[in-house]
């Protein structure tokens, strides 16, 4: 690496890796900063004969650009971007350390669950404030629910991917019912963004199963896992959930943090986090695709139905930060959610926990069946 590289501290990549996407060894090798003709760096999109792309896939390295702000020594920004190539069905994240591509104090931002727009949009000023960039986990339903938002996510140049379209636990359901869930909600969130997404997804609850994850390689679909769990969803109190955050990056020195725009304590806590990120020396690393990869016709149908129905309801403008409405298709869960506070009312985005009156008994684990999704014991 260039020492005027390691000078400027600025470190762009865009890694380019055959089979399971990209490899710690890539990572280290990373290419330095390129500069265009103005001086100011760019992200460089790096074929496998080490070849700028083509004009054709201009469209795409703009989406991959570094934004000039980026560079403010005040601000996060990006340290580096990585093109993840998805064929194949790579895993990243948490014990997969054999594809492990960030280093030392590097973290890569994902917010699951969403979008809500009244979380969401806090959360992306946040990382605009910062000049920093994430990766957006997006459920189905919520994204046909407000499909703005989806696109408002992208056009601020996060990484939009998707967490299914109903948040089932997918190896609790059986193969077919989890590729359903899957492929609507794949199909889903790209209609509702009216262009493609990356082809990263992540496992409601963190629960992979073996037969899942072989269709996600024949689609080839990157699983992202993660390295530092938030849990947000169990409280409230966003001093909690940044010192768990804080406390868990200290041991990991790096990693994939999960968080959830849909939690008023990652709202709470997300310029803090970002502000002490910063101050610390951590790097944010913005994921992103290699190519996009095609939805099946079989899905996309109902999700335009479901995406059409949600437009024939809403009257123009009704989305707002306190009305949202989703129409599920899907036979197994028909019924439409129609809430005046998301938060308070879809199924998985069910109202955290208050702040207890007494503190609760550590000891007493409630069942699982008793609560809603996000506070069971399940890690996503
Ligand atoms: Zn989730």
């Amino acid at each position: 690496m260039a020492a005027g590289t390691l000078r400027s501290a600025w470190v762009f990549a865009a890694l380019c890796a055959a089979g399971l996407g990209v490899t710690a060894a890539l990572a280290e090798n990373a290419p330095g900063q390129d500069h265009g003709a103005d001086g100011r760096p760019q992200t460089s999109a790096v074929g496998h004969d080490g070849s700028q792309d083509d004009a054709n896939e201009d469209a795409e390295a703009r989406s991959h650009a570094i934004p000039a702000c980026a560079k403010d020594p005040d601000k996060l920004g990006i340290s580096r971007v990585v093109e993840i190539d998805s064929t194949g069905g790579p895993v990243f994240g948490g014990s997969h350390t054999h594809n492990a591509f960030l280093n030392d104090h590097e973290v890569v931002l994902t917010f699951d669950d969403g979008p809500m727009r009244a979380y969401t949009r806090r959360v992306l000023k946040a990382l605009d404030d910062h000049c920093t960039r994430a990766t957006f986990f997006m459920v189905g339903r919520m994204a046909v629910a407000d499909p703005a938002m989806v696109r408002e996510v992208i056009a601020a140049g996060h990484t939009v991917g998707t967490h299914t379209y109903a948040h089932r636990n997918l190896k609790a359901i059986g193969l077919l019912k989890a590729r359903s869930d899957f492929e609507l909600g794949y199909s889903a969130v790209t209609k509702a963004a009216g262009q493609p997404v990356a082809p990263f997804f992540r496992f409601p609850y963190l629960s992979e199963g073996r037969q899942v994850l072989d269709h996600l390689k024949k689609r080839n679909i990157a699983s992202f896992f993660i390295d530092v769990d938030s849990k947000d969803f169990q409280t409230r109190d966003s001093d909690v959930v940044y010192k768990r955050i804080m406390s868990q990056l200290n041991v990991t020195r790096k990693g994939i943090i999960l968080m959830h725009d849909i939690q008023p304590s990652t709202t709470g806590l997300i310029k803090r986090l970002l502000d002490t990120l910063h101050d610390q020396g951590y790097k944010v690393v913005h994921i992103v695709p290699k190519t996009s990869e095609p939805t099946l016709a079989e899905f996309d149908v109902p999700a335009a139905q479901a995406l059409a129905a949600k437009g024939n309801k809403a009257k123009p403008g009704s989305v707002s930060d306190h009305s949202i409405t989703a129409t599920m298709p899907d036979k197994d869960d028909p019924e439409p959610e129609t809430a005046s506070n998301a938060a308070d009312h879809l199924p998985w985005a069910a109202k955290p926990a208050a702040k207890p009156r007494r503190a609760p008994k550590p000891s007493v684990q409630p069942q699982p069946e008793d609560l809603p999704w996000q506070t069971r014991s399940f890690p996503n």
